[in-house]
């Protein structure tokens, strides 16, 4: 299986045409509601695939290729409809999704959420994240889930071109593959109270 199996819960041509559903909501007025204007998406199989934006996440449920599972308190309100805020959804038919297939991308991002978004060297949360090849590239490090790991630009800069003995910094965890469900994690510093349930422990 490729990452076209994701294609049903990714926008698809056809369903951002204007005209087509004219009357749904603009962004600007779904970022309320202390999500991130974030809609955490189940398989049929209530297994989290990804996270969408409330307005893609209304396009589904209004074609009847999601229901809504859990939902704001407020709603959206639109011209022909209204609907409540979707905040969990789960998609009627089971789409076929390789168990890795975010954790394979190696993105910045996902190194930050992988890592609490707190440099590996000295902990910080403050200042400008980077990343930091633990053995660095000029001396044949690789650019792996292994040997990435999240850094805050002062520790960036005094380990420098140099080995961690050398440097005598060393990450504070064994740098990993992070699990299956790291994209909710990167879509989000602040995970939902109503994703809570719908994530393994
Ligand atoms: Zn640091």
């Amino acid at each position: 299986m490729t990452a076209t199996a994701l294609q049903p819960v990714e926008p698809a041509p056809g369903d951002e045409t204007p005209g087509h559903h004219p009357a749904l909501p603009d962004g600007r007025h779904t970022q309320r509601g202390g999500t991130n204007g974030r809609v955490l998406v189940l398989n049929a199989s209530y297994e989290p695939i990804n996270v969408c934006t409330v307005r893609r996440a209304a396009v589904l449920v209004l074609k009847e290729r999601a229901e809504v599972l859990e939902h704001a308190t407020w709603s959206l309100h639109a011209e022909s409809f209204t609907m409540a805020r979707p905040v969990v959804i789960r998609l009627i038919t089971y789409v076929r999704i390789p168990r890795d297939a975010h954790s394979r991308k190696i993105t910045r991002r996902a190194v930050f959420a992988r890592d609490g978004w707190s440099c590996q060297y000295c902990g910080s949360k403050h200042g400008s994240l980077t990343v930091d090849h633990v053995i660095p590239r000029s001396k044949g490090g690789g650019s792996t889930w292994e040997n990435i790991v999240t850094c805050c630009a002062p520790c960036n800069r005094r380990k420098g071109d140099r080995l961690p003995k050398q440097a005598d910094m060393h990450p504070r965890q064994a740098p990993k593959p992070p699990p299956a469900t790291i994209f909710v994690h990167v879509a989000t510093q602040r995970v939902p109270d109503q994703w809570q349930q719908y994530l393994p422990a």
